[in-house]
């Protein structure tokens, strides 16, 4: 049986099951947000020099989760001379090999789940449920990619970049940050690594998984500063290449500072960036409404909507708009809003003081325009922290939308039956094309939409959220990114100065 080089054989990681009263136990044993109350868990001291920032707890702002310290400019020099150093020693080991160290890394995070549960919960401000997708999409990307060289590489005719730079969001600061990291070095690549501000710890337990695998330390380094170490990281003219998810504008910023050099073979210097959504699900009156309003609830406001997959607008044909609309109010008012470490809890914080004001200033500027606001309770224990309760707007055209709201703000139209392709264009014509959905029970209207809209990943009858590594490859067009898509065939081939050609190229 030839084996399919772009499907290599992988299973994905199956998390762990928090309806298992055995389990549960187990994690309440070791997950410290949940045994101890979080205003009175243990803030780690500061080290001595001063310099270390301090990581907050969006859920409880009281709550110091720990302290890192920064890199300077300077550093930033010296890491990128550590990885040029380090490169021809990583490019020439043999693809098995850079697969074994992924794989043992995977293996370590999967079973050390609950205690990293406990870092991104205290850290992210992420449910329980959302933290451990997180893990295991982490371990998905390491197995993936691991896999993608193990099966289909040869040194001869793969031949790596060189340094590269990883730059990573706080909304997925285990997934993402590993998904950048264990593809640039299944390719050969040497990796500096720069989280979030907003979440160095996860990151750093993961940096230290991947050592204690066996890739060298220079090989891996994890590089957290400010916005301005990214800035030189990126400028440096022996970083090689750079895989970026955040802002669209930031991805701008980067691509300008890439297009003053050209790497030694005088290709230009690559980039990978994912960046933001507009992203749109249309519900005709076929559809069914209870499935709608399970979907709308997960796309819109699971992670507090800090997802770029998530919901921003809902497209109802207005046929069945009051009846889907005051199901889904209704649904809206059930969610939990609350500290992300209780198991009930639905809805966690958002990341930060900053973001939430800037949601809420989008929020009160809607209702000053006129449009109808609907928002669900949030808990009193809520007060420590930056909670956004999740938001219903209700809109009267596309073009209300200016700019993409990373928060659990929901905005629905009503659209004529004639007016669904429309409606569509006007969504493509944001620029945006990450996420889009089609609720319908009708087989034509499933073509006549999925045809029409330029998203990257099109969902029917379902959320919009949680692609899967390996089975839905994630990423968008247009102002949403650059491709290749995340967790599928293709991502590695960027990650190389030279590849064999594939089929049909
Ligand atoms: N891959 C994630 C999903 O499908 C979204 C990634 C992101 O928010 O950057 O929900």
């Amino acid at each position: 049986q030839p084996r399919d080089l772009l499907q290599p054989q992988r299973e994905n990681s199956q998390g762990m099951d928090l309806t298992d009263e055995n389990v549960l136990r187990a994690l309440t044993d070791v997950l410290p947000a949940m045994s101890a109350p979080i205003h009175t868990a243990p803030a780690p001291t500061a080290p001595a020099d001063g310099a270390a920032t301090a990581v907050i707890n969006p859920a409880n702002r009281n709550d110091v989760v720990g302290h890192i310290a920064f890199l300077s400019l300077d550093d930033a020099d010296v890491v990128v001379a550590r990885a040029t150093e380090a490169f021809p020693a990583w490019r020439d080991t043999t693809p098995a090999d850079r697969a074994a160290c992924l794989f043992r890394a995977a293996d370590a995070l999967e079973q050390d789940m609950p205690r990293l549960m406990g870092v991104i919960v205290r850290e992210a401000g992420k449910s329980l449920g959302n933290a451990v997708a997180e893990i295991r999409e982490a371990v998905d990307f390491l197995r993936y990619y691991g896999a993608r060289v193990r099966d289909g590489f040869d040194n001869a005719l793969h031949v790596p970049l060189g340094p590269v730079v990883c730059i990573s969001p706080w909304n997925f600061p285990l997934a993402i940050f590993l998904g950048q990291v264990s593809a640039a070095l299944a390719a050969g690549n040497t990796v500096l690594a720069k989280p979030a501000e907003e979440t160095p710890l996860i990151a750093r337990e993961a940096v230290r998984a991947l050592h204690a695998a066996g890739v060298p330390e220079d090989v891996v380094q994890f590089v957290v500063g400010a916005g301005d170490v990214g800035a030189r990281l990126v400028a440096h003219v022996d970083v090689r290449g750079v895989l970026f998810t955040g802002s669209t504008e930031v991805a701008r910023l980067i691509q300008r500072t890439l297009s003053a050099r050209l790497n030694p073979d005088g290709a230009p210097v690559p980039l990978i960036a994912e960046t933001g959504g507009q992203n749109a699900l249309i519900v005709d009156s076929s559809a069914l409404a209870e499935q709608v309003v399970v979907d709308v609830l997960s796309s819109a406001f699971d992670s507090a909507g800090q997802r770029c997959s998530a919901l921003r607008l809902l497209c109802v044909q207005e046929d069945c708009a009051d009846r889907v609309l005051t199901m889904l109010r209704g649904a809206m008012d059930e969610l939990v809003t609350g500290r992300p470490d209780a198991l009930h809890t639905d809805i966690g914080p958002v990341i930060s003081e900053d973001a939430r004001k800037g949601i809420v200033a989008h929020i009160d500027a809607m209702r000053e325009q006129g449009f109808a606001v609907h928002q669900a309770p949030v808990k009193d224990e809520c007060a420590g922290g930056t909670f956004v309760p999740p938001t219903l707007i209700e809109i009267d055209s596309v073009s209300a939308l200016r700019r993409e709201v990373f928060g659990p703000v929901l905005h629905v139209l009503r659209y004529p039956r004639a007016e669904m392709e429309n409606v569509i264009d006007a969504v493509n014509a944001t620029g945006y094309a990450l996420t889009f959905g089609i609720h319908t029970r009708i087989d034509g209207t499933v073509d006549a939409a999925v045809s029409r809209s330029h998203a990257g990943n099109i969902y029917v009858n379902r959320n919009l959220v949680g692609a899967v590594v390996g089975v839905q490859p994630f990423g968008g067009h247009g102002l949403s990114g650059t491709g290749p898509k995340a967790g599928g065939p293709l991502y590695l081939r960027r990650l190389l100065a030279r590849s064999p050609a594939i089929e049909g190229e």
